[in-house]
Formats: structure tokens, C-alpha cells, sequence
């Protein structure tokens, strides 16, 4: 095994994919969001997805798409950023579905000659200002235009800004949705996809939505908003939340959803050295941890170039299923752990998964969910597990 190693459980991914689609049967069509390298968990995960029920998936480059392809040919896969028209061939080859973010690109494309059927979905653009069309006569022209093209118009959408669970952003962006598509016979588009899984966990489905994205949820996290405890931060909480639901007259939040995901992506470790360090010694850069009494540290093979940052506040790793703190500062790629003396050199060290949560490592390393996977993913050897 090589000193640093991410295991993805493809047994898990599927049984990810099972349960979303049986937990949401009001959705026809799950777009598996498979942008960054499947954040971090590599293309070998497609096909565990898409033979237990998500059917349709979303990149966000070309380059991202063929890696795609070599994994999985008949999947129909949207490409969520414009791709050039002098690449047209290319994307014709990969057999994307195109989005289309403005009138313009959509003249450019229809001006470039190419013979491949492509499906299209228009990007609408209610708040996020992103990508997409923000003006409903721009909209119905485009569709007007697609209407005398080779090409079929297969889906509208938009992605929300915020989860809606105490703002009015959520329900101001349905809203202005509606609005933007009200020229179009939403009826004869097969693919209405209006937000991401959070959308899908914490609210009803929209009348319109036929389909819906997802990222992080496949991976195993359970997005859903949580409902409040007992205690006074929570009841604050839920104060402020009714709050800001009566002065916005905010739609229904569903909170606690009982859905079973588990996360496929463990990142793992060996030790490379453990030590004495007497009391006063200085650990690491700038000497900038100072031993109150004499320990134990083990030395890992794990960095800031390990893609999981350079910022160790509470930092900690597993080891024979306990918590052990790091010590001193994380290095490009090395860093160290307080241990005791039951850590032997042939343990094994788990850095993510365990009893290490996401939601933790992302207090710790101050980064957010999916950059962390990302990160991981992509700097570490990886290997499947069947
Ligand atoms: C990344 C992305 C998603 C997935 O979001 P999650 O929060 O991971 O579910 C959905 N839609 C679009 C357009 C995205 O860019």
C-alpha cells in the first residue's frame, strides 16, 4: 500500500443511489452531479451510480466529460459550462448535452455547422447571477430558435444561492423562475431541474421540477437541515428561524430527513517514524509547539500538499479507533500527532472517515464539504473497493 491512501467503497456509492431514488419517487430523472473529478472520488464511481437508478449526470468541462466517457458511454451527460463552438466536434463525440446560457452562444452554436443531435438545456439565471438567461422574451426566443433547429430543447433550469431555510432568497428564486419560463409550455420540456440536494432534502418538491441534481448526498452526507435540540443555542436558533419565516412568509423547510447515506471516501495513512519528545523540546516550523511534559508523537506522511489545507485548529487523526491531536504546524507533507504508547508503527491512521466526520474536518481545516473530498480525492493514491 502506498504511505498516504483514499479508499471508495463502490458497494456504498450504489447503495447510496438506491436509497435517494427510492426516498424521492416524485422526481423522474436524477442528475448526478459528477463535476471535479466526481468531487474527489474519480469516474470509477459512474457506473455503481447508474445501475442503481441515477440515470443522467452533469459535469463542468469538457476535459471532465471525457474522462467521463472512458468509464461510461451511454450515460447522458450534461456539460453545466458552455463549451467553445470551435470544439463542437469534441462535444459531439463525447455525446454531451449542452447548456445554454445566453442568446448569444445559442446564434454561435446554431451557426456552427455540426451534425450531431444535441439535446439542450437552457440555464436560467433567477438570482445567482451565474450563468443564464435572465429576461423571459430572450427565453422564448431561444426556444423559438431551438424549435427550427436540428437540436432539441430537453431542459430548463436554475441553481439556488442558498438553502432557503431562513431567507427569502430560496423562495424569491422559484418564484422568478416561474416567472422567466411563464412564455414557454414548460409541459412539453421533459427535464425541469430547478436546485441541487439540498433543495431536494429540505423542501417539497416544486409543481414544475420534474428532475433534480444532486452532488454530496450520493457521497454520503445527509445534507438534511436538523431540527433543534433542547438547549438555549438551539432555541435561539429556532427562534430566529420562526422569525424570519413569518417576516418572509417563507415556504415549508423539512427538516431531519430520514434518509441512510454513507460516505464512500476514507482517507487513511501509515506512520513513518514514532518518537520521544522530552518536555520543552519545540515540534515542527517556527518551533511553534512546545511539549508541557514528555510524549509520544507519531510523524505522518500528510500535508497541506495532501490537499486537506494548512490550518490544523483541533486537527485530529484515528488510530485504533481513538482521537489523537496534531502537534505543531502541518507541513507541505508532513505533520506529527500526540499519541501514547499503545500506537504501534504498523497502525493504521484515518484521517477522514471513522469517527472523523466531514462536518469535522471542515471546522478543523476550515474548508468547506465538497472542497474537501475534492482536495483529498485528487492529491492522494485512490483505490476502489468492491
Ligand atoms: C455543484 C452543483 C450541484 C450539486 O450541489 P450539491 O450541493 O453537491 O448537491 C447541483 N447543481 C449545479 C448547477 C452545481 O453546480
Amino acid at each position: 500500500m502506498t504511505d498516504t491512501y483514499v479508499k471508495i467503497d463502490l458497494k456504498t456509492m450504489a447503495q447510496n443511489a438506491r436509497n435517494i431514488v427510492a426516498k424521492y419517487p416524485e422526481y423522474g430523472t436524477f442528475i448526478g452531479i459528477v463535476k471535479g473529478d466526481a468531487y474527489g472520488h474519480g469516474y470509477g464511481i459512474v457506473n455503481a451510480l447508474y445501475e442503481n437508478g441515477i440515470r443522467y449526470f452533469a459535469v463542468s468541462s469538457m476535459e471532465e466529460a471525457a474522462d467521463f466517457r472512458k468509464e461510461n458511454t451511454k450515460a447522458p451527460l450534461l456539460c453545466l459550462e458552455p463549451i467553445a463552438t470551435d470544439r463542437i466536434s469534441e462535444a459531439a463525440e463525447l455525446q454531451l448535452t449542452l447548456a445554454i446560457p445566453d442568446l448569444d452562444y445559442l446564434n454561435s452554436l446554431l451557426d456552427t455547422h455540426c451534425p450531431y443531435p444535441f439535446n439542450l438545456h437552457l440555464q436560467i439565471d433567477s438570482g445567482f447571477n451565474r450563468l443564464g438567461f435572465k429576461d423571459k422574451r430572450e427565453i422564448r426566443k431561444a426556444a423559438d430558435l431551438i424549435e427550427k433547429s436540428p437540436y432539441f430543447l430537453e431542459g430548463v433550469y436554475q441553481h439556488y444561492a442558498t438553502a432557503g431555510i431562513f431567507d427569502p432568497h430560496f423562495d424569491a428564486q422559484t418564484n422568478r423562475f416561474r416567472e422567466l419560463t411563464s412564455l414557454l409550455d414548460l409541459s412539453k420540456i421533459p427535464l425541469i431541474h430547478l436546485g441541487s440536494g439540498i433543495a431536494l432534502m429540505a423542501h417539497p418538491k416544486a409543481d414544475i421540477a420534474t428532475a433534480t441534481r444532486m452532488g454530496l448526498m450520493m457521497y454520503g452526507y445527509n445534507i438534511s437541515p436538523d431540527s433543534y435540540g433542547g438547549g438555549l443555542k438551539d432555541r435561539l436558533r429556532s427562534m430566529r428561524d420562526d422569525y424570519y419565516h413569518k417576516k418572509y412568509h417563507l415556504s415549508e423547510v423539512i427538516r431531519d430527513v430520514e434518509l441512510d447515506l454513507t460516505p464512500a471516501m476514507t482517507y487513511q495513512c501509515r506512520i513513518l517514524q514514532l518518537k520521544d519528545v522530552k518536555k520543552g523540546e519545540h515540534i515542527g516550523y517556527g518551533a511553534g509547539y512546545t511539549a508541557e511534559e514528555d510524549i509520544r508523537i507519531a510523524v505522518l506522511p500528510v500535508g497541506y500538499n495532501n490537499g486537506i489545507g494548512h490550518q490544523n485548529n483541533g486537527r485530529v487523526a484515528e488510530i485504533n479507533g481513538r482521537l489523537f491531536s496534531f502537534v505543531g504546524e502541518m507541513g507541505m507533507n508532513m505533520s506529527a500527532v500526540k499519541v501514547d504508547a499503545d500506537v504501534a508503527m504498523n497502525d493504521e491512521v484515518t484521517l477522514l472517515g471513522g469517527k472523523i466526520t466531514l462536518g469535522m474536518f471542515s471546522r478543523f481545516s476550515g474548508m468547506g464539504l465538497a472542497e474537501i473530498m475534492l482536495g483529498i480525492g485528487k492529491n492522494n493514491p485512490r483505490y476502489y473497493i468492491d
